[in-house]
């Protein structure tokens, strides 16, 4: 590439020979006609090659086409383009009153590539960020646009997709009335005061709520609660509350992380951990995730105290959520309620890969699958149910391949 291309945190260089930036709908249509081989890079907030269409492939950025964000008041949606990134959603939604469900940890990832990967946020109650999508519009192989709605039987692929079916040009979205939402922040919640209905009652504590730890020890550093202000204050006995402004990673000034201290605020500046105005920190990171079944999280949080020593020293910080099941095929939370385990390492990929191979092994029987958007080393694709139905919507909308890199390879194979 005459312009070197990286992903956000660095670790990943695209290999292909230009980052393509077409001004039109029509220009994409053509561009993606007469290639080869086509990825879209989003906002380029993934830690692998997911993105990365090889060498001889084109790489495909929709920042050049004009930024769409339709609100439909009378229908309660809105229509945004497939470049638009959550900060400039949300800023248009709220502007008319109208809010979406949830956010993931910052606002300035694209949609389309969020929900590609199947990004979440936290909450019981909350799907992914795919849950509010309900129509997704494809330009495919040759050019042509399908437009795929909740009602359609390949629907279940469409929206976390891997970016394996074609260029999304755009989506649209349910959205609720605005809602305000205040964030109380608690320190210290040791892993020994935690049984099973302990833990589910932290948990559902709030509408979406972070659990914090460096596994330096036993259990939470912090523990943030996100309240609606439509909902009852959480009683929350089993930690201290906070009594400074926090950053998940321990050390690290708060300046960047939404008001906390119980302040309300709009749910676009209270949801997301990161500002919209700051970058959430230098990049110097990589991360991993892996979800699993709810009903496993104390396992999987024994599982890990046993190896903290491991973590520890290559470690930011480490998030556990909740994520409620979805229906999207390849969607880490499909078909069952989930706990995400968040892992923020050092920036070095040496340090971090064996870690990672470790967290895998110590989760194993724990039916964990990854996101698909950061760091793993084993891909369990025995553990999507409806892998082969994605399998034949990809062969029926994209037969030769365009979109097939070698990242979704093995999981189109088969
Ligand atoms: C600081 C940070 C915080 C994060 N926080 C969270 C979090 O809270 N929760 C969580 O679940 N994840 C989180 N992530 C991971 C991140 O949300 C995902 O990696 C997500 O995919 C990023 O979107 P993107 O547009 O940057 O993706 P990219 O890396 O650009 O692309 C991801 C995939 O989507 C495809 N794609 C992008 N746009 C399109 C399109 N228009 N059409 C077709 N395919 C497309 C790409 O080809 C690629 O396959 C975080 C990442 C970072 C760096």
């Amino acid at each position: 590439m005459a312009e070197t291309v990286t992903n956000w945190a660095g670790n990943i260089t695209y290999t292909a020979k230009e980052l393509h930036r077409p001004h039109s709908l029509d220009a994409l249509r053509a561009l993606v006609a007469g290639s080869d081989r086509v990825r879209v890079l989003g906002s380029g907030h993934s830690f692998n090659e997911i993105a990365e269409p090889g060498v001889e492939g084109a790489l495909v950025s929709l920042g050049g086409l004009p930024v769409e964000v339709d609100v439909d008041s009378a229908a309660r949606t809105v229509r945004v383009g497939g470049g638009v990134r959550y900060s400039e959603l949300a800023r248009h939604v709220h502007e008319r009153g109208f809010a979406l469900p949830n956010m993931a940890s910052l606002p300035h990832i694209s949609v389309a590539g969020s929900v590609a990967t199947g990004t979440h946020g936290s909450g019981i109650h909350n799907g992914s960020l795919a849950a509010p999508v309900r129509e997704v519009e494809i330009v495919t192989a040759d050019g042509s646009t399908v437009v795929i709605g909740r009602d359609d039987e390949r629907f279940g692929g469409a929206v976390t997709s891997l970016g394996a079916l074609g260029v999304v040009t755009a989506l649209t979205l349910d959205l609720e009335p605005s809602y305000e939402v205040e964030q109380h922040l608690f320190t210290e919640l040791p892993l020994a005061g935690l049984d099973f209905d302990t833990l589910e009652t932290v948990l559902a504590a709030a509408y979406s709520v972070s659990l914090f730890t460096d596994w330096r020890e036993p259990g939470f550093r912090q523990v943030w609660l996100k309240r609606r202000t439509d909902q009852p204050l959480p009683d929350f006995p089993w930690a201290a509350p906070a009594t400074e402004k926090l950053h998940p990673v321990p050390g690290m000034p708060a300046v960047n992380c939404t008001e906390q201290f119980g302040v309300p605020g709009p749910w676009h500046e209270r949801l997301p951990h990161f500002r919209a105005e700051f970058t959430p920190s230098s990049g110097a990171e990589l991360q991993s995730e892996y979800l699993l079944p709810r009903p496993y999280a104390l396992d999987m949080l024994h599982a890990l105290d046993a190896i903290r020593t491991t973590l520890a020293p290559v470690l930011q910080t480490c998030e556990v959520r909740t994520v409620a099941a979805d229906t999207q095929w390849l969607s880490p939370a499909y078909g069952r309620d989930t706990v995400a385990v968040h892992f923020t390492w050092v920036e070095d990929t040496d340090a971090v890969l064996p870690v990672v191979r470790r967290v895998e092994k110590a989760l194993d029987g724990l039916d964990a699958r990854p996101h698909w958007g950061k760091v793993f080393s084993a891909l369990p694709l025995d553990r999507y149910p409806r892998l082969g139905d994605f399998r034949a919507l990809a062969q029926v909308l994209d037969p030769g391949g365009k979109f097939a890199n070698a990242f979704v390879r093995d999981i189109l194979a088969g």
